[in-house]
């Protein structure tokens, strides 16, 4: 494998090209923004290769990196005008302020040798690195993000798939088809990092076979992450790493071993001593082997003291009540994968077995169990969450009451300069969004920048979609996440008669975008994305119905920046926390949601809408949806579109104005990450930090 050409501390000062006064000139500017992933969080840095080839750059899912090969120095030195160069002195400005302000941590004297590893299983850091599938990898990504603006002291680990998640195309049918095209590692802003460390994984018969690790670092402004990768001449041709959630079940815990088991000796290679494990979701939960490994086998320590060391500065994060999202494996294939590892930490087979199960009797091995039970420290990701988690893994601590169940929650956030629109950012302030400013915006000034995202968004789905323009008069929903069962993409559709009324009616019309994945074995999820696309082509739906296809993170970008509403429909308490919500509020795009997840604690009639179906608990699935769609309807009916329609004489909704103000006010700066991060740090990170100092100078 060819070591990356991208320079390892070219980033890290704040050195840019000094003048730029040609095409070759240009390019290394532009390559020096575009190899750390900082660029993402300037929206003119997009606008900077938007303008070099826009149709390109889209074919190239927005990869700087990719488009600049493909241009070549007179093509650069054409785009070379006084106002681009200008652009590009801003945008080199705020990068370098960025890079030398003082940072959150720097000026709480906190404890300088604290250091965080994360590890998850997906990172969503811009659509150019398809690494992740949905909300949980955009959460991750967005995470690190607001690390380097904080200044954490915080390193992500994770896997680098060759062929991500998987690109949705839909067949003459109007079925989901997915593509896994092959990411081009030349292509992309990675540094290969000089080590080879050494993975055993068992093979179909249960032999152990060494598996060498490619590592990559990925630079995120300060922070950096790893992407571990088993694209390695003579490994065994089984390809481990090749898409995300991919393969069957030995797969799927190969993956797992390697972010854990592997996750760990990356670190020890690098030489970074992390005093706190943070498991972004039980996918890294294997990691805890490892550490007792190390402690039992290097540093002598009996089977419990370990135990007690790891769990000491574990941070645990579980991220879903829907049980397919808590993953259990047959104890069997855990034992075959692990080939002797458990024994050589001088635990009994069973009783590492009985880590992973809630009660003696399960027959399975869970992965959240097993994470719950060796992390001192776990949380959930919304308070409503909270006490829906407290009362499910309530069977772990049997003999407290559910309220005392060691399961606390810090509310998930979102990275505001990665998600707010250029043009509300630069009317709330110059580097960081000021939400508080808002609240004295006017009406017009306002109204005229979500206007203004809006038509983005409309050409944008003209230009790259081939769709017709869409009336940007009309009040427009967006609807877009994963196509899971319980986020029941269909219930807007679920009264066809009554839905095209509203989309028709003559004084007061809507349209709705659509967009979300199915998973790839998700044939249910498929025939609602069927469903859907087949109820846009109708004559009721006049149109006014789009679905569009292959939602990543940049469709979602244009969709929370351009949309009127965001529509948001899960079985509660399914919701865990749901964050694409967040990214609308901040924009002003309003709200209307089941009070689920982050809703639940977020929503007030001053700033959104409820939808509320009223169903006691206990009713069925079927009385909950019915329930809920005619509240859907009606909370339509009678509350949005009157806000919306409702004009002064300038043609200014101001009652759907007020709403926008308070929206991003008070929900942008509560649901940022850095709100967030300084939570986990405040509650979790640092009493963990602490605690395992304590525990150490008494064990081992
Ligand atoms: C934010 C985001 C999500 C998560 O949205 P939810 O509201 O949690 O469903 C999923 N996919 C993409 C591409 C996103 O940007």
């Amino acid at each position: 494998m060819a070591p990356s050409a991208w320079g390892p501390e070219r980033t890290l000062g704040c050195r840019f090209v000094a003048e730029v006064h040609d095409g070759a000139t240009l390019r290394k500017a532009l390559l020096e923004i575009a190899c750390d992933f900082s660029f993402t969080w300037i929206a003119e840095t997009r606008l900077l290769f938007d303008a070099l080839e826009p149709r390109r750059f889209a074919e190239l899912h927005h990869n700087p990196t990719a488009l600049l090969s493909e241009l070549t120095d007179d093509d650069l030195t054409r785009a070379l005008t006084p106002v681009y160069l200008e652009r590009l002195e801003r945008v080199q400005g705020r990068l370098v302020r960025d890079r030398g302000a003082e940072t959150w941590w720097s000026e709480r004297s906190g404890p300088r040798d604290l250091l965080v590893a994360y590890f998850s299983a997906e990172f969503g850091l811009d659509e150019s690195l398809p690494i992740y599938s949905g909300g949980l990898g955009v959460l991750a990504g967005d995470y690190l993000k607001a690390a380097s603006e904080l200044g954490l002291p915080l390193v992500g680990i994770g896997l680098f798939y060759r062929r991500g998640y998987f690109r949705q195309r839909l067949d003459a049918d109007d079925r989901q088809v997915e593509h896994y095209p092959l990411t081009d590692t030349s292509r992309l802003p990675l540094q290969l990092v000089p080590m080879a460390p050494v993975v055993e994984l068992a093979d179909d018969d249960g032999n152990l076979v060494p598996v060498r690790l490619a590592v990559w670092r990925v630079r995120v402004g300060r922070a950096s992450l790893y992407l571990i990768d088993t694209h390695v001449e003579g490994n065994p041709d089984w390809a481990v790493t090749d898409t995300l959630y991919g393969g069957d079940r030995a797969n799927r815990l190969r993956q797992e071993l390697l972010l854990g088991v592997g996750g760990v000796r990356v670190l020890r290679r690098l030489g970074l001593e992390p005093t706190v494990f943070h498991l972004n979701e039980g996918h890294s939960a294997f990691l805890q082997l490892e550490r007792l490994r190390e402690l039992v086998e290097e540093q002598g320590l009996s089977a419990d003291e370990g135990l007690e060391r790891l769990r000491s500065s574990t941070v645990f994060t579980t991220h879903t009540p829907v049980p397919a999202g808590n993953e259990v494996f047959d104890p069997e294939l855990v034992r075959l994968s692990l080939g002797g590892v458990v024994e050589r930490c001088g635990l009994a087979w069973e009783d590492f077995v009985t880590l992973g199960k809630v009660e003696t009797s399960d027959s399975g091995f869970g992965l959240t169990p097993f994470a719950l039970r060796t992390s001192e420290h776990a949380n959930a990701v919304s308070e409503l969450h909270g006490a829906v988690s407290r009362e499910m893994w309530h069977g772990l601590w049997p003999e407290r009451r559910v309220d005392e169940v060691p399961i606390t929650s810090i509310t998930n956030g979102v990275h505001q300069r990665t998600w707010i629109s250029a043009e509300l950012g630069k009317l709330l302030g110059d580097t960081d969004p000021h939400f508080d400013r808002a609240k004295d915006l006017a009406a017009g000034d306002l109204w005229e920048a979500h206007r203004s995202a809006k038509e983005r968004l409309l050409e944008f789905m003209v230009t790259t979609r081939g769709e017709p323009l869409l009336d940007p008069d009309v009040l427009t929903i967006g609807f877009a996440r994963r196509f899971a069962t319980y986020k029941r993409a269909g219930l807007l559709f679920s009264d066809p008669e009554r839905f095209a009324r509203l989309l028709t009616d003559p004084g007061r019309p809507i349209q709705v975008l659509v967009a979300g994945k199915a998973h790839p074995a998700d044939e249910g999820g498929k025939d609602v994305i069927q469903q859907v696309v087949e109820f846009a082509r109708e004559r009721e739906a006049a149109g006014r119905v789009v679905f569009l296809e292959d939602y990543e993170m940049t469709l979602a970008r244009r969709l929370v920046q351009g949309v009127d509403l965001w529509l948001n429909t899960p079985r509660r308490p399914f919701e865990a926390s749901g964050t694409s919500g967040m990214k609308a509020a901040l924009n002003g795009v309003l709200n209307c949601s089941i009070l689920d997840g982050w809703w639940a604690e977020a929503y007030s009639p001053a700033c959104g809408f409820a939808i509320e179906g009223g169903v006691a608990d206990g009713a069925t699935e079927e009385e909950q949806d019915e329930a809920d769609a005619a509240a859907l309807y009606a909370v339509l009916d009678g509350q949005v579109l009157p806000a919306y329609y409702e004009r002064d004489d300038a043609g200014v909704p101001q009652r759907w104005i007020e709403l926008m103000r308070e929206s991003i006010a008070e929900l942008g700066p509560r649901f940022g990450t850095a709100r967030m991060a300084s939570e986990y740090v405040e509650r979790l990170y640092l009493p963990a930090h602490e605690g395992a100092l304590r525990v150490a100078s008494r064990v081992g």
